[in-house]
């Protein structure tokens, strides 16, 4: 049972990461990480402050670690309100919008942010069809270079050469068609390059086999031998 709360910080290079400190009826110290970002430590009730911070301490390059792998796998979320502040994906990172008064301009990445400048910043609707257009723009030179990538491989493994349609899907992330066509959705360019590469690389793979058959895989695993990998992770991003 918990007993007592306190709130401590701990120091990880530069880094100082808070976290919520339990005692409690319990043999061994506990870390757990949240997906909220908190960090909770439960400890025996007869354990000292000093006892504690030094466990802490020697489990801070994992919360770190913990931490930014969540930061990472954020779902993927669509900007419902568009305005400065909010989160952007783009290959599995985080960019925050910042929306400006000025000439109405293409929206730019820089430092961190995506930068939109509009007349006048209050009108959501302007600043969403310029992050459309933004994501539509990256979302069609970084998908044709990973399909040629893509296809540099495959083809030596006798897949067609594809044509490439690119749209915003509601519950995939490709499909094919035996016309040789391959759909890639427009938010694709939200998550990490290597698991763009994993999708891509399937898709491909259909072209010559229509199926998730044994032969499938086969070809898969030799075009892309880490998948799975790029596979789990993609995993951990929701379509929006
Ligand atoms: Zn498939």
């Amino acid at each position: 049972m918990k007993t007592d709360t306190t709130k401590a910080i701990i120091q990880f290079g530069t880094r100082q990461i808070p976290y919520r400190l339990y005692h409690g009826d319990r043999k061994r110290l506990r870390v757990v990480v949240s997906p909220e970002f908190m960090v909770d430590v439960f400890a025996p009730k007869t354990a000292s402050e000093e006892q504690v911070q030094i466990a802490v301490q020697k489990k801070a390059p994992w919360i770190a670690r913990t931490l930014d792998k969540l930061e990472s796998y954020h779902p993927l979320p669509t900007p419902k309100r568009y305005v400065s502040g909010e989160t952007l994906l783009y290959l599995g990172r985080q960019y925050r919008l910042k929306v400006e008064n000025g000439l109405t301009r293409p929206a730019k990445l820089w430092g961190g942010f995506l930068w939109v400048s509009v007349e006048d910043r209050s009108d959501n609707h302007r600043t969403r069809k310029a992050v459309k257009t933004w994501y539509r723009k990256r979302a069609h030179e970084t998908l044709a270079r990973y399909l040629e990538k893509c296809y540099a491989i495959a083809s030596r493994h006798g897949v067609p050469e594809p044509l490439l349609v690119i749209r915003a899907m509601r519950r995939r992330w490709g499909s094919c068609s035996t016309s040789d066509r391959i759909t890639l959705n427009l938010n694709l360019v939200q998550v990490p390059v290597h698991c763009i590469e994993y999708v891509v690389m399937h898709e491909l793979c259909h072209l010559k086999h229509h199926n998730h058959s044994k032969a499938f895989y086969s070809l898969l695993s030799r075009c892309q031998p880490d998948w799975r990998r790029r596979k789990e992770t993609l995993e951990k991003f929701r379509l929006a």
